[in-house]
């Protein structure tokens, strides 16, 4: 699968790796054994048939000798040689006869030899010879011997017979060995080859998505073998691969849904962060009860306000503004309204001063400095004025005052003078004096 998956990728077309067949081998293993056990078999029986072969050559030589020999005895005697050349014609015919002697003995004369044998007979030295000495009895006691008798078995024939019988043997053998063979072959293809190969090809098949597809070899019968556990192995194993593909992909989406939900978590979190950042920067510029500018913002604005209008030589005002007798409010309407009470005038001074440049600040408690680049002392007045007036029309009610039935505010203004100020305290130490004044004059003034 990795192959043909790698094929894929590099567009080559890959041929199929060739695949030998169990069967064959086998049926060849076993082949070569039954020529080798045909060889020594063959061998054996050869060896033992040729035995047979000589002891029954054997046997049928002394049937010959038995039959002729009597009446060749009795015509040497009466030396009837027609009797004698018909006789031992007789022999030399006979099939295992290969040559036949017959020695003729008569005293005191050299003994005369007679002999026949096959056409094509050469002697022999494996074939069995039988010799026999022909005696007859002319009177009762008496044994005169008359000849000797010679019959030299057909070698021919022994190894005729002999290849007969090898040939029979052979047959058999090899017609054993072929069958053996062609029922290996038989049997092994239809219970072992063939389960291979549907093994293979369901192997072969097999994904991720089709792993529940369980392997089944249609075999007859119950015996449980090799093959059952190679199938129940493969079944297994797709079935742990299986769970084990599920659970890394169950995993998979938990781990990205965790991930989702970190990652919603971070940006919450930052978003929070953020938020709390920017609160925090507030709080550190910002009075948080008026929301107007701290002393600390102020103090960072004052100076820089400041320069620009020494630098660009422009008229620069402050006001220092507090609130009559805000004390007495507090005994009279409670710390609580006290606070709306700075909210509320705290928003009147807010939306008047807006104008870029103008910064309004609580400096702590009732007290609140504005700061007005561009404006003169005059015009730093009449802005002043205008907020008392602003004031007033709200009609915060102070009934504790001495001065107004409503909230009123004492504004100290100074300008900047180039000539005697270096700093910014200076002017609002200026401011801060013309406010004491306000105060001593009576309240509820404007004094520059
Ligand atoms: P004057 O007219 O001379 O300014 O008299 P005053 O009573 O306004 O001045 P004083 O300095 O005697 O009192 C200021 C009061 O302001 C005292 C304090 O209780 C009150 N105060 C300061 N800060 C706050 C605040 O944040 N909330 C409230 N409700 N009261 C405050
Ligand atoms: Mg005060
Ligand atoms: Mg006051």
């Amino acid at each position: 699968m990795l192959a043909e998956s790698e094929s894929k990728i590099s567009g080559k077309a890959v041929a199929p790796p060739r695949t030998g067949s169990l069967a064959r081998r086998l049926v060849l293993a076993t082949l070569a054994f039954c020529v080798l056990f045909t060889i020594a078999t063959v061998s054996v029986r050869t060896w033992f048939a040729w035995g047979n072969n000589l002891a029954t050559m054997n046997a049928e030589l002394g049937l010959i000798d038995q039959v002729f020999q009597g009446t060749l005895s009795k015509a040497v005697w009466e030396m009837d040689s027609e009797a004698l050349q018909a006789q031992i014609d007789s022999v030399a015919l006979a099939a295992p006869v290969g040559r036949v002697e017959l020695r003729i003995l008569r005293p005191g004369r050299a003994p005369e030899v007679l002999e026949r044998q096959h056409p094509g007979h050469t002697g022999s030295i494996l074939a069995p010879a039988l010799r026999r000495q022909l005696t007859v009895s002319p009177y009762p006691g008496a044994n005169e011997v008359v000849g000797e008798l010679t019959i030299e078995g057909d070698e021919s024939l022994l190894w005729r017979r002999l290849w007969k019988e090898v040939g029979i043997i052979m047959l058999t053998q090899i017609i054993q060995s072929l069958a053996l063979a062609g029922l290996i072959m038989g049997m092994f293809n239809r219970s072992v080859t063939l389960h291979v190969r549907r093994i293979a090809r369901h192997l072969e098949q097999l994904t991720p998505q089709n792993l529940k597809q369980h392997l089944t070899l249609e075999r007859r019968g119950k015996a449980s073998d090799e093959l059952d556990l190679l199938e129940a192995g493969v079944n297994d194993l797709q079935d742990k691969l299986a769970n084990h593909i599920e659970r890394q992909s169950r995993d998979e989406l938990a781990l990205a849904a965790s991930r989702d939900q970190l990652a919603e978590l971070v940006e919450q979190r930052t978003a929070q962060l953020k938020a709390a950042n920017i609160r925090l920067e507030a709080l550190t510029r910002f009075d948080p009860l008026t929301g107007l500018a701290n002393r600390r913002h102020f103090d960072e604005l004052k100076e820089l306000e400041f320069n620009r209008a020494l630098r660009h030589e422009q008229p620069f005002s402050v006001l220092m503004c507090d609130i009559d007798f805000f004390k007495l409010y507090n005994d009279s309407y409670g710390h609580a309204m006290g606070d709306q009470c700075l909210r509320d005038v705290a928003l009147t001074m807010s939306a008047l001063f807006s104008r870029s440049g103008e910064l309004v600040a609580r400096l702590g408690g009732e007290e609140f400095a504005v700061l007005l680049p561009g404006q003169t002392r005059d015009q730093a007045l009449a802005s002043a004025e205008r907020l008392q007036q602003l004031l007033s029309h709200q009609k915060l009610p102070h009934s504790a005052s001495a001065v107004s039935p409503y909230v009123t505010l004492s504004i100290g203004i100074a300008e900047l003078d180039v000539t005697t100020m270096e700093r910014f305290d200076q002017l609002l130490q200026s401011a801060d004096k013309a406010l004491y004044r306000a105060k001593s004059l009576g309240r509820n003034r404007c004094v520059i």
